[in-house]
């Protein structure tokens, strides 16, 4: 596939011109364009790294709650009422939300994980997903029917899937619980993710209970920042902590929408970004952001850190547009009147664009998004049997 006299996003963050080949996943060759350039720029596709992507689902559900409220009298009782359908067809809309936005791939803790891979090889984007671990009656993990589910997630051999390995939380699970789980990740070789920090009062109860451990020092020494570790919000991390992130190289997942709408707090991204932690943005689930639009992200990030267009790419591009890269590729529309005059593509994509402009969305050398509507199903049916899955959940509770 060619993608003909373009202005594209280089390596370096300047927008050159030229046309693309695209062959087996790749971008093959970049040659020097021979026609009229239009008001177009591809850029690399955008990663979410931090969803609970079946939450769509959510969506609406439970407004205007405290999170501990809101998990324990909501989101919980919702959950323990769905089923791999459920999931499945939650998760094709969050998918197919995402793909319109830009992102290529997405980083996801949730259960009824067989179902979220389903999705994610018919939708054709790619897929972080974990099992989150959680226990709240002291078993152990070993032999347990979440290890059982991350294993068979482990054993999925799919290009477009990754298995990680999650702690939901330090509130919802137990040192013993979180060793284990430390254990597992090595042993599998997986990334970790986890909910870290995210409100005042998880950060103070972790304290009380750890002997006045943070839960950065407290998972740091349970070993679970020993593997490649996704840690999301961080919004109450002192700054210890954020040097505990920055030497175990633990990447902070900022997730703005959702943090503001939960009254969690503001994760003070500009002090982490100065002190070298490695930062990436998350949407969190649709149940408390209420969308999975990264660019909304891209936007209040960039607003809340005083970041400049380059920064906040820098946290939200996966991968880079150059010979040899994978083909994650977003073609973005400047043809708008919010985006004209352009005087500067990338202020423009930042503080301007709206996923709405996004032309297609390409994953793999595939474009698996066009105009908004994913390619590899029908939106409409997932549409229906999403809502009707939903209705049927809140009815019963
Ligand atoms: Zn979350």
């Amino acid at each position: 596939m060619q993608i003909k006299n373009i202005n594209y996003l280089a390596e370096d963050f300047t927008v050159k011109q030229g046309s693309l080949t695209v062959g087996d996943g790749k971008i093959t060759s970049i040659a020097a364009a021979d026609g009229a350039i239009g008001n177009r720029l591809l850029i690399p596709g955008l990663r979410n790294m931090h969803s609970h992507v079946p939450m769509t689902l959510l969506r609406g559900y439970g407004e205007g709650l405290p999170l501990d409220r809101w998990l324990n009298e909501r989101v919980f009782p919702f959950e323990a009422k769905l089923t791999d359908d459920d999931v499945y067809w939650g998760s094709l809309v969050g998918i197919a939300e995402m793909l319109a936005s830009g992102v290529t791939e997405f980083a996801d803790m949730y259960d009824h994980c067989g179902a979220i891979v389903d999705a994610v090889k018919l939708a054709g984007i790619r897929g972080r997903i974990s099992r989150a671990f959680l226990d709240f009656s002291g078993e152990s993990l070993k032999g347990s029917m979440r290890e059982a589910e991350e294993l068979e997630l482990i054993a999925v051999k799919h290009p477009l899937i990754t298995a990680e390995a999650a702690i939901h939380a330090e509130y919802t699970s137990n040192e013993k619980y979180v060793r284990e789980a430390a254990e597992f990740a090595k042993e599998h070789k997986l990334a970790v993710q986890v909910h870290l920090s995210e409100t005042a009062k998880e950060h103070a109860e972790c304290k009380e209970r750890h002997g006045g451990r943070t839960p950065a020092r407290y998972f740091a020494d349970c070993g679970f920042f020993d593997v490649p570790a996704f840690a999301a919000h961080c919004v109450h991390c002192s700054e210890d902590d954020l040097h505990i992130l920055k030497d175990f190289g633990v990447t902070a997942v900022h997730n703005p929408t959702s943090n503001l709408k939960l009254k969690s707090g503001r994760f003070d991204t500009r002090k982490a970004y100065d002190l070298g932690v490695k930062l990436a943005l998350g949407t969190d689930g649709a149940a408390s952001n209420n969308n999975l639009n990264l660019f909304e992200e891209m936007h209040l990030a960039a607003l809340l850190g005083g970041f400049t267009p380059e920064e906040v790419l820098g946290f939200a591009l996966n991968g880079k547009i150059a010979v040899g890269e994978r083909a994650d590729l977003v073609l973005v529309d400047y043809d708008k009147a919010h985006l004209q005059p352009n005087h500067n593509y990338l202020a423009n994509l930042v503080f301007s664009a709206q996923a709405s402009d996004i032309l297609w969305t390409m994953t793999d050398g595939k474009i698996v998004s066009e105009n908004g509507k994913p390619v590899n199903f029908d939106i409409a049916e997932a549409l229906v049997k999403s809502a009707k899955a939903a209705l049927r959940i809140a009815k019963e509770i």
